[in-house]
Parts: C-alpha cells; structure tokens; sequence
C-alpha cells in the first residue's frame, strides 16, 4: 500500500469506486469519467508503477482478468468494438502510477476516445536492424 496513491485507497476501500470484479489479486471498477460507456479499470492489488515494473508472469495474470473482463462489459454493454489500453508513464498519458489497464467499448468513431496512428512510408532496412536490436535483449 502506498498512502498518497488512490487506486492503492481504493484497493484498501478508504475510497469508494464501483466495482465490476474482485478476487485475492485483482480488481476492476467503472473508471470515473467514463470516456465511453462502460469503461473500466482493471488493477492488480499490489502496487507496482505500471506494467514495465512487474514480472511477465503478473501481467499475464493481470491480462486473464482483462480479458474476462472485458468479455463481461462487452456482454453488459453491447458495444461495437472495444479498446484495451495501459498508458505507461506521463508521455504516453499515465497519469495514476499504479498500474491500470484501460477497458473502453466503442460504440461510435466520434465518440471521445481520440486515437490517431499515423503511418510512415517503411524503411526496411531500419525494420531489420530495429528487430535485430530488440530480439537480442
Ligand atoms: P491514466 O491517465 O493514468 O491512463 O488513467 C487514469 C484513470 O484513472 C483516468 O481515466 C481517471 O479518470 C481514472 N481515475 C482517477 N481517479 C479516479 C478515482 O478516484 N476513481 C476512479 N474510479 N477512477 C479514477
Ligand atoms: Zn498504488
């Protein structure tokens, strides 16, 4: 438990948050601005920062729960699509350092979830050399 941080309160329930899921590990509650209808948070009860600080193996307990679930609010909400997302540090737009995974139903492309991949004419020479570099770590 961390004291200044608010999942860590809401996991220790000295603040309130609307529950979907909980079990010994894990816990999964309504994200309080709700970007689109239904959208979630689930968070492991042990602090860690964001997913780069915990092992493959918590986060791969972390992503069976994810994807129950995400299955239970698609179920619950019908939506068209759905979003999976885990902002990990302030560029990427992690603004709570206990680490959340983002579950967001999409019912509209005009909806408030603003995601824009913008792609690059390939340069596969960089590709190999780049899947080189990351393959031998
Ligand atoms: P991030 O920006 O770090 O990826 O996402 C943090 C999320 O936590 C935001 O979407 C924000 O709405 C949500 N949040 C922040 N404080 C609370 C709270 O007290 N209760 C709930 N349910 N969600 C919160
Ligand atoms: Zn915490």
């Amino acid at each position: 438990m961390v004291s200044d941080c608010i999942f860590c309160k809401i996991v220790a329930g000295d603040i309130p948050a609307s529950k979907v899921y909980e079990d010994e590990h894990f816990l999964a509650f309504l994200d309080i601005s709700q970007v689109t209808a239904g959208h979630t948070l689930v968070i492991p009860k042990k602090h860690a920062r964001n997913l780069l600080e915990m092992t493959p193996n918590e986060t791969g307990e972390l992503f069976e729960v994810v994807s129950q679930v995400a299955k239970n609010v698609g179920n619950a909400t019908q939506p068209k699509g759905m979003n999976v997302i885990s902002n990990m540090e302030e560029i990427a737009g992690q603004s709570v350092f206990h680490t959340h995974v983002h579950i967001l139903p999409r019912y509209s492309q005009e909806d408030d979830l603003k995601i824009d991949f913008t792609a690059h004419e390939p340069d596969f020479d960089q590709l190999a050399r780049l899947a080189e570099l990351i393959a031998a770590q």
